[in-house]
């Protein structure tokens, strides 16, 4: 039987609508209005239109955005300056640094420098650190998104076998930890793990976050198993430039019981999280209870 296709873009579309609905009655009842400030460092193409989306979105969703494009050779102080004026900012919920950032700033230094509670990648040390001992975290986008999916179409994940094949901080290893918060039996494969093949064909859950073109086949795949593609690669093929995930969509597709497709499965989610986090992250500034559903 044919895979069931996880429609990454109409789950996407549906948190939106439920953010906004959220925010449309906080504004009402309590005159919020959440806030996002993405700060931009630099002229990376592809980081200036997904700062783009992310800005469009924020404001379709009824939230204010506040974008900070600084030039390429904007000190470290500086930046850490402005992280520290958003952090003190009451109508600032959230604040996402863009990545990659140019060669000369740290990193670490910099996402570490993020008010937590304001940290809405979930990439600051004390966030990594309450997702792992399984406390209220602001949990990153892409592995959050994955998750909602995961969770919607399985219903309970416990007890089921989970290989998240890639080990980044930023989707391995959370996405791990979110499918050992919900019970599953979690194995993270990499680059030095042996016969990859045979360990994931003892997934039911099988997640793809490796960012090597369609270099999970069919024969990967544990029948019927759910296959969450995270890769987002660009490739050239018979002369067109394509989109295509870590997994090799037809062989897997042949043998899973569901799967999300790229474009349109994990990668609309990813923006769609950080509303959500976004929402979150003012909610529990302001004590009030958080949007049901859009967390863990
Ligand atoms: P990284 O490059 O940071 O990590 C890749 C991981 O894959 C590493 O842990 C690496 O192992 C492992 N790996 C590499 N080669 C192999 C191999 N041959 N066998 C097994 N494991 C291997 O990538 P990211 O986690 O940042 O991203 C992964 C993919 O997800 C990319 O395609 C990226 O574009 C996409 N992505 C998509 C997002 C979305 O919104 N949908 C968001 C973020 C990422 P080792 O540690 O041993 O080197």
């Amino acid at each position: 039987m044919a895979a069931v296709v996880i429609d990454g873009k109409a789950f996407a579309a549906d948190v939106r609508a439920r953010v906004a609905a959220h925010v449309a009655r906080l504004h009402e009842e309590q005159g919020i209005k959440p806030g996002l400030a993405v700060v931009l460092v630099g002229e990376d193409p592809a980081s200036q239109v997904y700062v783009r989306n992310k800005g469009a979105q924020t404001v379709d969703c009824g939230m204010a955005s506040f974008e900070h494009k600084l030039a390429a050779d904007t000190s470290e102080a500086d930046l850490l300056a402005l992280i520290a004026r958003l952090n003190a900012d009451p109508a600032v919920h959230g604040i996402l640094v863009q990545l990659p950032l140019p060669r000369h700033l740290n990193s670490d230094l910099v996402i570490n420098s993020i008010d937590p509670a304001k940290d809405v990648d979930g990439f600051h040390i004390s966030n990594v650190g309450l997702l792992g001992t399984g406390q209220k975290a602001m949990v990153p986008c892409t592995p959050l998104g994955c998750l909602m999916m995961l969770r919607d179409h399985h219903g309970s994940l416990a007890g089921m076998n989970a290989v998240v094949v890639g080990r980044s901080n930023i989707v391995g290893k959370p996405m791990a930890q979110l499918l050992l918060g919900d019970s599953c039996t979690v194995t993270i494969a990499h680059s030095r793990t042996r016969d990859l093949a045979a360990v994931c064909r003892g997934a039911d859950i099988l997640v793809a976050a490796v960012g090597r073109p369609e270099m999970i086949t069919g024969d990967m795949v544990k029948p019927g198993a759910t296959v969450i593609d995270v890769g987002i690669n660009r490739i050239e093929r018979e002369g067109r430039a394509r989109l295509v995930g870590d997994v090799h969509y037809a062989s897997a597709a042949a043998v899973a019981g569901a799967i999300t497709p790229v474009p349109g499965g994990v990668g609309p989610m990813t923006i769609a999280c950080l509303l959500a986090n976004t929402l979150t992250a003012c909610c529990r500034s302001h004590g009030l209870p958080e949007p049901e559903g859009l967390t863990v």
